[in-house]
């Protein structure tokens, strides 16, 4: 009986419009975001230069690791401000 639906996996930016209402919260939800983003795409990298044994391996962890204290700092704007702001 009824209908299976399929739940497809929410876009996260179609979420953060939908759902972000504070205009500064929206903009620091969207730079975290891109953040993520960053470390997947040099995650993908990293397993590359490892598996091809290019020696990037370096650079890649470095970036990696600039790319998480990035992500680490926004997270902790985004949570100041919703914490300051109620948001
Ligand atoms: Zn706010």
């Amino acid at each position: 009986m009824g209908n299976a639906v399929l739940q497809k996996a929410p876009d996260p930016e179609e979420f953060l419009e939908t759902h972000a209402f504070c205009k500064e919260k929206y903009m620091l939800l969207t730079r975290f975001l891109d953040a993520v983003k960053k470390i997947g795409r040099l995650h993908q990298w990293h397993i590359q230069a490892v598996i091809h044994g290019v020696g990037e391996s370096h650079t890649v962890e470095a970036l990696l690791q600039r790319a998480g204290e990035e992500k680490n700092r926004i997270k902790a704007a985004l949570l100041s401000h919703i914490e300051a702001h109620g948001c």
